[in-house]
């Protein structure tokens, strides 16, 4: 079988053992594995005055090709037109949307630039599949310098509905750069469907229902791939954890209190403070919960040098500031809010040792916590997953009570729910989901994508 180059922003760092930090860096990396290939993107470093260099490093059957950015780089392309820009918009959230045409220049020069340290390494006959917002304009630029390989495109965080979309500038520039690959994938038959209203409405062209959509003079597929879990390990790592010194520490804290939980990078798109804001309804309007039930909100900060960031943290350490100060008791804190990154498997069990799995994002592509929240409950006597209808995962975790993340007083009411919920529905629910994530894996979810990729005519 061809080569696959996989391309994304960020190479993500593989231990010898094979494991990384995230779902989608497990489930590229066996691929990888399995067909041989190329994993190519940014280091993670920023170069010193001297000219950025390609590095690379074989291990085993994979190649690992990462180059440094320049400060410069890294402030237009990363930090500004991607984080800044598409990474609001994309999230409904323009209100924070920041533009400027310099930063998108740099975005369209570190794409060209890119493509031109990866064009010596590629093969005639690779499979090249790239992921992300980052990397809009990738395909344009290897095809600008002559590639005629199947290349592929994967959006992780959502397509946002044309109206918005539009709101972009140089929208138009990104979506015809968009159709230069031949196969277009989505999270969602939502994301979908905006793609699709976009190519037809503002674009002028044609999608029929099979997936195929011409536009710009191009041809090209445009499909959902919800990308999924390993439901499986999940579920032993948690088990494994259980009796680690986190959760011990935390079990004696606790004493039978019931827990829970949420972990999320500290973003805006995550509905964090209307999150805290309906914890705190909850123990308003059911004082039986109060001294009873305690929340753990996990949150790293990441971007921490773009200011709407910066903005989100001021705003939730006055929010748990506040709430702690108005229910708290000598032996009881409501919410427990830890600013920083655990292991996996630190994470796993404490999703098992939670009542309730709360993931309200106002905007998310996918969402693996959710998933990874399911998967690690006890079969016998699972926690209860309180989930944002804006989050992808949402089309296909139908066991998950469903909610609105800026409805404060109904996300108070599925907690409360939720805590009270009896064992037979809890676990009637909870096979249900576990069997989605069984049906819908990562590995089905690369599969079905490289299978269809690979059946693009060349
Ligand atoms: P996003 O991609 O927007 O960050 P997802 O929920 O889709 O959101 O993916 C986040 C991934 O990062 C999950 O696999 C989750 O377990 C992991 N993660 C999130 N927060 C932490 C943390 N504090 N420590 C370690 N891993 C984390």
């Amino acid at each position: 079988m061809s080569r696959l180059i996989i391309v994304s922003n960020r190479v993500a760092p593989i231990s010898e053992g094979g494991m990384a930090a995230g779902g989608l860096a497990v489930g590229v990396y066996d691929a990888l594995k399995e067909t041989g290939g190329m994993w190519f993107g940014w280091s993670g470093e920023i170069a010193g005055a001297a000219a950025p260099e390609l590095k690379i490093e074989e291990r085993g059957p994979v190649t690992f090709a990462t180059v440094p950015l320049t400060r410069r780089d890294y402030d237009q392309y990363y930090r500004g037109f991607s984080n800044d820009t598409l990474w609001p918009t994309f999230h409904y959230r323009t209100d924070l949307t920041h533009y400027d045409r310099h930063e998108f220049e740099g975005y369209q020069r570190v794409n060209a630039w890119l493509a031109h340290q990866l064009l010596p390494l590629l093969e005639p006959d690779d499979v090249i599949w790239v992921h992300d917002y980052h990397l809009i304009p990738f395909a344009e630029a290897l095809r600008q310098q002559g590639v005629t390989n199947r290349i592929g495109f994967f959006l992780h965080i959502p397509f946002p509905a044309a109206q918005l979309l539009v709101t972009v500038p140089p929208h138009d520039k990104l979506m015809r750069a968009l159709c230069c690959y031949d196969l277009v994938g989505v999270q969602t038959a939502p994301d979908l469907r905006a793609l699709r209203d976009y190519l037809e409405h503002e674009a002028g062209g044609t999608v029929s229902d099979d997936g195929t959509a011409r536009a710009y003079g191009r041809t090209l597929r445009i499909g959902s791939y919800p990308i999924g879990i390993y439901p499986d390990e999940l579920a032993s790592l948690a088990e494994a954890g259980r009796d680690g010194r986190h959760l011990k520490n935390l079990r004696q804290t606790m004493r039978e209190r019931r827990l829970i939980v949420s972990v999320d990078r500290l973003d805006y798109s995550k509905g964090l403070v209307e999150r805290f804001r309906a914890f705190e309804k909850l123990l308003e309007l059911s004082p039986n919960h109060r001294a009873q039930v305690s929340f753990i909100q996990i949150a790293p900060p990441t971007r921490a040098d773009i200011q709407s960031y910066q903005q989100i943290r001021l705003q939730l350490e006055s929010e748990s500031g506040r709430i702690n100060g108005r229910f708290a008791e000598m032996d009881w804190t409501p919410i427990r809010y830890l600013h920083r990154q655990f292991e996996r498997a630190v994470l796993a069990s404490l999703f098992r040792e939670a009542h309730v799995g709360y993931v309200t994002p106002l905007r998310d592509g996918m969402n693996l916590v959710a998933k990874e929240y399911v998967a690690a409950q006890n079969p016998h006597d699972p926690g209860v997953l309180v989930l944002s209808r804006f989050a992808g995962a949402a089309q296909e975790l139908d066991g998950a009570l469903i909610v609105n993340p800026v409805d404060v007083t109904g996300m108070a009411e599925a907690l409360d729910r939720a805590l009270d919920m009896p064992r037979d529905e809890r676990r009637e629910r909870y096979q249900r989901m576990m069997e989605t994530l069984r049906r819908n894996s990562v590995s089905v979810w690369r599969d079905s994508f490289l299978s269809d990729l690979r059946a693009v005519p060349q």
